[in-house]
């Protein structure tokens, strides 16, 4: 017998399509996974069923016990504020389909040469002053060989950028294990490589290098000590399947993510995915306290897409479990949430800034470093 039925919006919101649970109020998969999470701590053998089963569990309670878990894991209040540049604009030689930095596709993006140091570390010094502790470095290339030149000066930017006393992430495509390496020694927090859909559905969305290239350079930045930052992006066209696909694939990884970025594709006219709807709040809130119950240490950033929800609709966002943002003018190269805006958010919603975490020997370095600068 069905002991409860609710309804809610599918990946076209004007279609609302009736799901039946057959879950009683007081245990459903959500309510069962978090209790087993806040019980045995963070596991690596989730079965897709499980997953599956935590996402299509009734939306408040997927919000309630995400939230619980959020709280056992974190300080509910602390929000990471992360400023990402994109270092080197355009021109990339890859096909990735929402992407309007692909040489492929007439956006009308100009192609840039790499941003010099001063003007990178000026941009970095703002984003400081304005309350951000880890600044991400984008760079539109498919992987760094045979740029060693503008690898090098990365190299030199991230040294400069950690010695601000800032976390230092860097976005650069796919990486070899030497690169991995040369970026831990130069101080690097975090490598950003997103897994961006399903094993299943990537070929949809790129054909230029394969998914497990893609989980190839996560092993090599996991390998060298570097933080691991990986995600996906929803509103592709993928089906709710391929997003639980996405986050199995992410929690069953030997160790999961430190950083787990959830993107709302921002549509841009000349990219094939230019016609695609606006992602709903609420699927946002499902792959957020999904991700959360399964992945319960990580930062799970609410990322691109954003600039569109409101401050309540954020504000549940970071009820079910997000805990780190981007801030600045603009994400890459689309628009993201006004400063001002997020610091009025910020107070409105009682949320902290993240202060930044280093490894213990490093810290007090750092502490040094900030304080002279002042
Ligand atoms: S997402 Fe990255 S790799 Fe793909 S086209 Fe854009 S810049 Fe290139």
């Amino acid at each position: 017998m069905l002991k409860l039925r609710f309804v809610r919006p599918r990946l076209t919101p004007s279609i609302l399509v009736l799901r039946y649970c057959s879950y009683s109020s007081s245990s459903s998969a959500a309510a069962v996974q978090a209790e087993r999470t806040i019980n045995e701590g963070p596991r690596n053998n989730w079965t897709r069923e499980e997953i599956k089963s935590i996402y299509d569990s009734p939306i408040l309670d997927l919000i309630f016990y995400g939230a619980k878990v959020h709280r056992h894991a974190h300080n509910f209040r602390e929000v990471q504020q992360c400023t990402l540049l994109s270092i080197k604009t355009g021109g990339c030689s890859e096909d990735c389909a929402y992407c309007p930095q692909s040489s492929r596709y007439d956006t009308g993006l100009k192609a840039q040469k790499l941003m010099n140091k001063e003007a990178v570390l000026q941009k970095a010094k703002k984003a400081k002053e304005a309350g951000s502790t880890r600044f991400c470095m984008g760079a539109a290339w498919r992987d760094t060989v045979g740029r060693k030149t503008n690898f090098n000066q990365i190299l030199e930017y991230v040294k400069e950028i950690r010695d601000m006393g800032m976390e230092v992430c860097c976005t650069l495509g796919m990486l070899e294990k030497q690169q991995a390496l040369e970026l831990k020694k130069a101080g690097l927090t975090a490598y950003n490589h997103n897994l961006d859909t399903s094993r299943e559905y990537y070929p949809s969305i790129i054909t230029t290098r394969s998914y497990d290239e893609r989980l190839q350079t996560l092993q090599f930045v996991r390998e060298a000590g570097i933080n691991v930052c990986s995600g996906g992006i929803i509103g592709l066209g993928e089906a709710e399947e391929d997003r639980v696909g996405l986050l199995h694939t992410l929690a069953t990884l030997p160790t999961h993510p430190e950083s787990v970025p959830i993107n709302a594709l921002v549509a841009v006219k000349g990219t094939p995915l230019e016609d695609q709807k606006p992602v709903e709040i609420w699927e946002m809130i499902r792959m957020i306290a999904t991700a959360r119950m399964v992945m319960p240490n990580a930062m799970v950033r609410l990322s691109a897409g954003r600039v569109r929800f409101s401050i309540p609709e954020q504000a549940l966002c970071f009820l079910a479990g997000a805990n780190s943002i981007f801030t600045g003018e603009k994400l890459l190269t689309t628009p993201n949430n006004n400063f001002d805006a997020d610091q009025l958010m910020f107070k409105m919603l009682g949320l902290i800034p993240k202060a930044p975490s280093f490894p213990h020997d490093e810290a007090d370095d750092c502490h040094e470093v900030a304080s002279s600068s002042g």
